[in-house]
């Protein structure tokens, strides 16, 4: 069967990543978590010096650009790739909520986008690839054969993110996950180089009030349309 390119977009924690993993898993395609490269510029500033509370040294971030070499590598015990900076397995490092406080700031840099979909089209260019991000149907794969948008209640979204994060054993309270989320939304919506919008040809779920399970059949049913089209 004719492999095809899965781009899934939508707001922070709605659960696009662990929808794309499953469906890479079943349909036997690549995986690719863009949001992680994005996380891991940010902790490559972070460590630099060069992003922090009340400070962003863009131009200084975008001199040493040149510096962030960004890998994924695949972990057999985990059964899935992992994110490397420079050599170094960042995959821990990346999930913290310092890091998501910075990262919708780094992302509005055009200069860091342009390094990021470069390397996101060309490991996508054989096609048989799940992306998720914020611009991939409407910046990454414009041409994606499937297109889907997920959404949910920012309620939703910080108690799932908030669970998620006290699971791992963080110490974060409810309120500033849901700032985080609400200003993730903002500046992710808001910023000049390819804001986050819902693409003319995506097909938008809400999954405020679906379980995971609900939602796979939903979407894997898409899928398996968009596949005997094609
Ligand atoms: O998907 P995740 O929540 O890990 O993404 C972290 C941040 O990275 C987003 O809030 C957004 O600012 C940025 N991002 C982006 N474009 C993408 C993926 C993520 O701007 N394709």
């Amino acid at each position: 069967m004719k492999k095809i390119t899965i781009a899934i977009d939508g707001f922070s924690s709605t659960g696009k990543s662990t929808i794309a993993k499953h469906l890479a898993q079943v349909l036997n395609y690549i995986y690719v978590d863009t949001g992680a490269m994005y996380r891991a510029v940010t902790y490559f500033a972070m460590k630099n010096n060069l992003i922090g509370d009340g400070f962003f040294k863009v131009d200084e971030l975008i001199a040493k650009l040149d510096e962030v070499e960004l890998k994924f590598i695949y972990n057999p015990q985990v059964q899935l790739a992992e994110m490397y900076l420079n050599d170094e397995n960042v995959e821990q490092q990346i999930r913290t909520l310092e890091v998501s406080n910075f990262v919708s700031n780094v992302s509005t840099i055009s200069e860091v986008r342009k390094k990021l979909v470069e390397q996101q089209q060309k490991m996508g260019a054989e096609k048989g690839v799940v992306m998720d991000g914020r611009d991939i149907g409407t910046v990454v794969f414009p041409k994606a054969e499937l297109k889907l948008f997920l959404n949910a209640s920012a309620d939703k979204r910080a108690n799932r993110r908030f669970q998620e994060l006290i699971n791992k054993g963080d110490v974060v309270s409810y309120e500033e996950i849901l700032e985080n989320v609400k200003s993730r939304d903002y500046i992710d919506s808001n910023r000049e180089d390819s804001p986050l919008v819902v693409a003319s040809d995506a097909i938008e779920i809400d999954n405020s009030d679906m379980t995971k399970e609900e939602q796979f059949e939903k979407i894997y049913q898409i899928v398996q349309q968009k596949l005997q089209e094609n």
